[in-house]
């Protein structure tokens, strides 16, 4: 058993088991319970560290990784972080495609932590030689011992937090979990938690996130793949302009869309009025809970999950600088000079 009390082997062994914390301000106007899955309690401060070690031990499981060998992945930096964390641990060398995308600090944080880093441009399209899927790809047929984890299409990604997740918030919850509320990059977030907790009780309402500028909401009501819905946005690790196998979109009742100002907003207001400082993607997410509570959807009982993937630090030089916020326009619809000391 891990406690947080205890001595541990390694870093690895604090993955998973993160807090379920209430929510006491953020949706206070709305009748319900809400609480938030607190992600960036995990050591690599992301809900990725369960992906990461997931799937790198049912490699090594299966005999396909041994210690020396290379494991390449493209990432918008949080899973990066993640697997550069593992390898570190397990003795492997880690190599990233990084989109254009992210920002400064997380690059400079997987070159910190040992990763060969590939910096792509962010709008091309995904079968451009030049995205990261392709020199991802590339790079694993010519790394002699590479695994490619693949996380857009890997069911293992579905499976760890099937394993891990789910199961948590079943259990943190005692059974009484309502609703929840997750992002969706991947997908394996949403479908491996929902798939869990809807075989527990097949009632409970699971939402997604997704971003003005992504195809997934579209994709899930229509099943049909839309390129007029795609356009660049801000938000990272949220949406996709393609669709991810593993995204497990019928156990996703319905996506909420949300933009990148009010989801950046949104995630300073968390900070101010919950003391928790968590990346922009949690800032969506909670701004779908604001949009789903003023239509009225949420009752008395109702028992609220919301993921908070990451943790705030990742975003210093975006969404919590003040000068990236107003380069973006997001002080636009308030008075400017009030806003740079903003109180919320
Ligand atoms: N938030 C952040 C910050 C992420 O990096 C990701 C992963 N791309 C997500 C949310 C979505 O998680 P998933 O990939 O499991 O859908």
């Amino acid at each position: 058993m891990k406690h947080r009390n205890q001595v541990f082997d390694n870093v690895l062994d604090l993955v998973g088991k993160t807090p379920l914390i209430k929510l006491n301000k953020m949706a206070s106007q709305f009748e319900g319970n809400f609480y938030a899955k607190v992600e960036s309690f995990n050591p690599g401060h992301s809900s990725k560290d369960r992906i990461a070690l997931y799937i790198i031990e049912q490699a090594e499981k299966q005999g396909i990784l041994s210690p020396g060998d290379t494991i390449i992945e493209t990432t918008s930096g949080n899973t990066g972080f993640s697997i550069a964390m593992v390898s570190i641990i397990k003795g492997y060398d880690c190599v990233l495609a990084v989109s254009s995308k992210s920002s400064a600090d997380k690059i400079d944080m997987l070159k910190t932590m040992g990763a060969k880093v590939y910096v792509c441009p962010a709008h091309v399209s995904a079968d451009d030689p030049r995205s990261y899927y392709e020199v991802a790809k590339r790079l694993h047929s010519e790394i002699k011992g590479s695994v490619y984890i693949n996380q857009y299409f890997n069911q293992l990604n579905i499976d760890a937090h099937y394993a891990s997740t789910g199961p948590e918030i079943w259990n943190q919850t005692e059974g009484n979990i309502t609703h929840l509320i997750a992002c969706s990059g991947t997908g394996g977030t949403i479908s491996g938690t929902a798939k869990y907790l809807k075989e527990q009780n097949p009632n409970i309402q699971v939402i997604g996130v997704d971003a003005f500028g992504s195809v997934i909401k579209k994709y899930h009501e229509t099943k049909e793949f839309d390129e007029q819905e795609i356009y660049p946005y801000r938000i990272e690790g949220l949406g996709k302009n393609l669709i991810p196998t593993a995204t497990d979109f019928d156990t996703i009742d319905e996506f909420v869309k949300v933009t990148d100002e009010e989801s950046a907003h949104t995630a300073r207001l968390i900070a101010k009025t919950e003391g928790l400082f968590v990346g922009y993607t949690s800032g969506a997410a909670m701004q779908a809970i604001k949009q789903l509570g003023e239509e009225g959807r949420f009752k008395k009982n109702d028992y609220v999950v919301v993921i908070f993937p990451d943790h705030g630090s990742r975003y210093m030089s975006k969404i919590y600088s003040d000068k990236w916020m107003k380069e973006q326009g997001f002080f636009d619809s308030i008075n400017v000079e009030a806003a740079q000391s903003i109180e919320y």
